[in-house]
């Protein structure tokens, strides 16, 4: 057999897979040629494969650098239930412990060990280093090493000189999800890889369906509560920008029936830990966390993410909302946002006194990056175009024509010239827009904000436009100003939406405070030339998707043949096998993805196997697992019919 004969046959028999992705066979046959490599891939492509299959035909133990400390259990467990032998060293154990799993893999007992990098310097671990035969080093987030990249680790810096220190050089496997240039050099050059392979698969991540739903602050939390209700058997994560916000959301959805749980850097460690395992093991529904949720989450059968408010960069909504189908079946991840959310993060970043460290110069420098990153998340939110382009594009990836974006020009007028183009798989690409020339508006909102002396918040603003009766604008004498009424009949949400998209176009702006009022903005002048124009566009989504918020359309758009809509039945053979799981995750005190992926359950439900043979056709199915779970899932399979 040859090397990659062999590959295949590994990847069939302990993972239960039929091929090999992008990336990976090239990967795995530079290591078994003994060659570096470094593999630029997205989450959720499947870079630990790559390693793991070497791991399991060299002659030797696989080494894996992963600053990951609080996954590496699961990782193992992961591995072992494949019936591929690991283990791991990290400050997590006792030095006992260490000790053990050091003298397993001293033995050859291991074929593959995670190590933190902490540990490559302690004087045990290099001991046993030089005695081991260390086939392979894969460093595991490798941008870690770089200074240039949010992630650094000077342990990392440590991994060189680890490796120089062995007394036969290993093959170093690099892997990272981030994609920039300098990065990748500064990889290189750290790690000291020997003209090394490079494999750099797309960012595209077709199964996610990405969402951009723009909702009034006050309409959000509706709008999850009902999403989250009507996927009730489904696991997601609520991105909240703030501790108190997830607390409330929380409480709100256990209070309507939905399991939830709060997840923020305020909690301690303990209640953290609490709040992630229930999630991991679905015994809650859903999270809702702060941005200190995720680092360190490998549940793949996560199938929404919501974000309640606009992150602060495309790079951290990306991050976040990739956290969805990492097991590559549909998910959804949707993004609320209003133009107030804009003028917050402006105000933010305004406020942002940034590091004490930097002279003046410097720091403004720092935040004209962070204004530039904002600008393109806000891009993002009003864009037209389609979702999936727009972000790879933001990447640096050329798009391929049949992915191409409907031009916001070509979306602006008309009724759905741009429906069912595109992607398919994003909200832009199944709506329609149109353009509504609000000019007149905005010219009485700034009239408006002149007239009350700019001393007033945007509430009363809106209601005299709106011509109020209210007890309160009335004793304020608010009612004999001029434009009390000048926009009566247009609808209070529309001069909302045009005040706010005003102030964060720099027409108006929100001033800080506990009240904040609206004043005029940079911009303001231009408001009263002749030539002012000023549009807003509308959005109209397909009728499904206004009444029933979250519905999975374009779910097989992204997906291999064979993947279609599963049907009624289909679905309720998941649940069943969806029980058989969670019983067998808690007998054996491990997470229920470590039993199957959703994934695999699809496929169970479509192939229905009830002998050995036909269930180890199913994806994700190896030998090891076969005979673990085999029967459990068989017998309910039988009992379906
Ligand atoms: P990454 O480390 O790149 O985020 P993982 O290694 O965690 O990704 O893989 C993501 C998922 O894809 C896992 O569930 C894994 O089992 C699955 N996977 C990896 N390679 C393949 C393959 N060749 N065929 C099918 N599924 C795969």
């Amino acid at each position: 057999m040859t090397g990659m004969d062999q590959a295949l046959a590994s990847l069939k028999q302990y993972f239960g897979y039929g091929s090999f992705r992008p990336g990976q066979e090239g990967l795995v046959s530079a290591i078994l040629g003994g060659r570096d490599c470094l593999g630029v891939m997205p989450t959720g492509a499947g870079k630990s494969i790559c390693y793991q299959i070497p791991a399991t035909i060299l002659p030797g133990v696989t080494i894996v650098v992963s600053p990951l400390v609080s996954l590496m259990r699961d990782q193992v467990d992961g591995l072992e239930d494949a019936g591929i032998k690991a283990g791991f060293v990290n400050s997590t154990q006792s030095p006992d412990e260490q000790a053990m799993a050091l003298a397993e893999a001293a033995q050859g007992r291991v074929r593959i060990l995670y190590v933190a990098p902490e540990r490559l310097a302690a004087p045990r671990f290099l001991d046993f280093a030089r005695r081991a035969d260390i086939a392979l080093v894969a460093v595991d987030e490798a941008h870690c090493v770089s200074q240039w990249g949010q992630d650094f680790r000077p342990a990392y810096l440590g991994i060189g000189d680890f490796i120089a220190q062995l007394p036969d050089r290993p093959t170093v496997a690099a892997f990272t999800a981030t994609a920039t240039e300098r990065v990748r050099r500064d990889i290189v050059a750290m790690l000291d890889l020997q003209d090394p392979y490079l494999a750099v698969t797309g960012f595209d991540r077709p199964n996610l369906f990405f969402d951009v739903v723009k909702l009034e602050t006050r309409a959000k939390n509706h709008w999850v509560l009902s999403y989250v209700k009507e996927h009730g058997q489904e696991s997601g994560i609520v991105y909240c920008a703030t501790r108190k916000e997830t607390e409330a959301l929380a409480d709100e959805l256990n209070a309507a029936g939905s399991a939830a749980v709060a997840y923020h850097g305020g909690l301690g460690a303990q209640e953290r830990d609490r709040a992630q395992s229930a999630f991991v093991n679905d015994e809650v529904q859903v999270v809702v966390a702060t941005n200190a949720f995720g680092m360190g989450i490998d549940k793949s059968n996560v199938r929404y993410v919501i974000h309640h408010n606009m992150p602060e960069s495309i790079e951290a909504y990306y991050q976040e909302a990739g956290r969805a189908g990492r097991d590559g079946e549909p998910a959804r991840c949707t993004l609320l946002w209003n133009e107030s959310d804009i003028v917050t993060r402006r105000r933010l970043l305004d406020m942002d006194s940034g590091n004490d460290r930097l002279s003046g110069e410097e720091a403004e420098a720092v935040k004209a990056g962070h204004r530039h990153l904002l600008n393109t998340m806000i891009g993002y939110c009003r864009t037209t175009s389609c979702l999936h382009t727009y972000m790879l594009s933001y990447f640096g990836e050329e798009v391929a024509p049949s992915a191409a974006a409907v031009s916001p020009a070509a979306a602006g007028d008309g009724d759905g010239p741009d429906r069912g183009r595109g992607c398919g798989n994003c909200s832009n690409c199944l709506s329609t827009f149109s353009t509504i020339d609000v000019s007149d508006l905005a010219r009485a909102i700034s009239r408006c904000v002149h007239d009350v002396g700019q001393r007033f918040g945007s509430g009363k603003v809106v209601q005299v436009l709106a011509g109020s009766k209210s007890q309160d604008l009335i004793s304020r004498g608010l009612d004999r100003c001029p434009s009390y009424g000048s926009l009566h009949g247009v609808g209070v949400a529309r001069i909302r939406d045009v005040l706010n998209q005003m102030a964060s176009d720099g027409y108006l702006a929100i001033t800080e405070g506990r009240l904040p009022l609206v004043q005029f903005g940079p911009k303001a002048a231009q408001t009263v030339s002749p030539d002012f124009h000023y549009e807003i566009k509308q959005v109209r989504r397909p009728k499904s998707e206004t009444s029933a918020p979250g519905k999975v359309y374009g779910r097989t758009t992204a997906l291999a043949a064979g993947d279609g809509e599963p049907t009624e039945e289909e679905e309720r053979l998941f649940q069943d096998l969806r029980r058989v799981r969670t019983g067998i995750a808690r007998e054996i005190g491990k997470p229920p993805y470590i039993v199957f992926s959703d994934k695999t359950l699809r496929d169970m439900c479509r192939r229905r196997p009830t002998s050995d043979e036909a269930f180890l056709e199913v994806s994700g199915v190896g030998e090891h697992k076969l005979e673990l779970y085999g029967e459990r899932f068989m017998e309910a399979i039988r009992d379906f019919d």
